[in-house]
């Protein structure tokens, strides 16, 4: 059964709590990737191939360089670099072609700066998470459509961040039989809205808490709502 590997984890964060299971889900699938990475990724040339052709972006290089790894981040560095000249020198045909002039245009300079853009667009970490998540996200639904426990530990949570409730509903249109679909919607923004007005109220009485009259008012789940929040409504990678 093509969900198995999926469900097991599934399940583990929907245990766990917090703001968004997904992100639960992304971090640990994230720090593996990571230690994939710089580790039995280095062994394997197919691997090689791919890390050296799409790179990384600057948050998960950070996170290599956080390993103290240096020669393997360095090792990945060097190839990489080597395929970032020979393109680089590629998109320069186009960016010179056409020399422009007065009132001339030169269209290969857009050319070059959309194919420059490109070689920073890819990273193998965020295009692995990506894939695996909305296998997830998937796995998500047969849980939710099948199992009622998970069904009712999913409708007692807090919700989910807004890109994975977006994540979620893409999933939905997919893996939800059509005469499901509207009831099932219908209970994840039940649980979005109450979770966004809970998590509303509690920066809200965040800010309350810098006025005197409420000094002495305890601070209830408050003091890192502002932090929750952040995660809760803006991308996580
Ligand atoms: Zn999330
Ligand atoms: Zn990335």
């Amino acid at each position: 059964m093509k969900e198995h590997i999926y469900t097991i984890p599934l399940s583990e964060a929907v245990e766990q709590g917090g703001e968004c299971l997904f992100c639960t889900l992304e971090k640990r699938l994230e720090a593996e990737a990571v230690d994939y990475a710089l580790g039995a990724s280095m062994m394997e040339p197919d691997s090689r191939v791919v890390s050296n052709e799409k790179g990384f972006c600057r948050r998960h290089y950070a996170q290599m360089a956080e390993k103290n790894n240096a020669l393997s981040l360095a090792l990945v560095l060097d190839t990489h670099l080597n395929e970032v000249r020979e393109r680089l020198a590629k998109t320069k045909d186009a960016a010179t072609a056409g020399k422009g002039g007065l009132f001339k245009k030169n269209a290969g300079l857009a050319d070059a700066a959309v194919k420059v853009r490109e070689m920073t667009d890819s990273c193998v970490i965020c295009e692995k998470l990506e894939k695996t998540l909305a296998r997830y996200a998937d796995t998500f639904w047969h849980l939710y459509t099948t199992e009622p426990d998970f069904r009712e530990k999913v409708r007692s949570g807090k919700g989910f961040c807004l890109p994975h409730f977006a994540l979620l509903l893409a999933a939905c249109e997919r893996e939800v039989p059509g005469g499901k679909q509207a009831a099932c919607i219908e209970e994840l923004y039940a649980l979005e809205e109450a979770q966004l007005a809970r998590l509303n109220e509690e920066v809200n009485w965040f800010t309350k808490k810098f006025d005197y009259r409420f000094h002495d008012a305890p601070w209830g789940d408050a003091k890192d709502a502002p932090a929750r929040t952040m995660e809760k409504v803006a991308k996580f990678l």
